[in-house]
């Protein structure tokens, strides 16, 4: 059984009092154990903060962003060593808040996937369609793009340790989720695109989150869906008693999953 993900993406949110009371309740409430993962992306200068906080606990802590080259004249970059010296463990890569306001492309982004996995760190590579990009059934042409760009070069087995993010564009920050059918539909089409580039193996064990207007209300659907192996939540994340509610969920799902299985 693939392990459920609850990550939170904190964005360009909290001052630094604000990163280590969140992350204290998170870490002291959530009762998150082994059998699901939490991973928290604070701001990049908080990093270090959260990631003391939470020593000790399973909660893994990443960034938000990462550039691609180790070290140099890059002004304003950040590396993985960098992530990894603080004790980071994930990054996310290709967030469309980043492809819309940063100019983040799909050649840069497959350069952060590689440099990522070179450099010790599990990628979570964010996709994801536009509003006018689904109503023009484009959906899966644009996922299967974002795919193809994003993993060239990348090999079966990294395929299989990389964690894929699913986040329609209209639904982050709007309140609007996808439904978990919809996702659930997406999510095995997301699945059979990595099969075609990775094999079965990287297929079946690839975890495709989704993102987009999480919220404990409706967490406990979309994650008891087959191919939805977790939930990267913005908005909600920010509320500590919301994403615990949110974490709980995803232990209540694992279990009965765990039951029928
Ligand atoms: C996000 O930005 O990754 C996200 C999913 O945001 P929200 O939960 O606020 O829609």
């Amino acid at each position: 059984m693939r392990r459920l993900i609850v990550a939170g993406n904190w964005k360009m949110n909290t001052l630094k009092s604000e990163a280590s009371v969140l992350a204290s309740k998170i870490a002291g409430r959530s009762g998150a154990d082994e059998d699901i993962e939490v991973v928290l992306f604070p701001p990049f200068v908080f990093l270090d903060c959260v990631r003391e906080t939470v020593r000790g606990t399973p909660i893994a802590v990443g960034g938000q962003n990462v550039f691609y080259e180790s070290h140099g004249a890059y002004t304003g970059e950040i590396s993985v060593e960098m992530l990894r010296d603080l004790g980071c463990s994930h990054v996310l890569v290709g967030h469309s808040e980043r492809r819309r306001f940063s100019g983040e492309k799909d050649n840069n982004i497959n350069r952060k996937i590689k440099q990522s996995f070179s450099g010790g760190l599990i990628p979570v590579f964010c996709i994801g369609e536009t509003q006018r990009e689904r109503k023009a059934g484009e959906t899966e042409e644009v996922l299967n793009r974002q795919i193809v760009y994003g993993l060239e070069g990348i090999g079966g087995t990294e395929i299989e340790s990389i964690v894929i993010a699913y986040e329609p564009v209209w639904a982050i920050g709007t309140g609007i989720s996808a439904s978990a059918r919809q996702v659930e539909d997406v999510h095995r089409y997301i699945r059979g695109v990595v099969g075609r580039f990775g094999g079965g193996r990287a297929a079946s064990s690839v975890r495709i989150l989704y993102g987009g207007s999480v919220n404990p209300s409706n967490a406990a659907g979309l994650l008891s869906k087959e191919n939805i192996d977790g939930v990267l939540v913005g908005g909600a994340s920010l509320s500590a008693d919301a994403f615990c509610e949110i974490i709980q969920a995803a232990l209540d799902v694992r279990a009965l999953k765990e039951a029928v299985s």
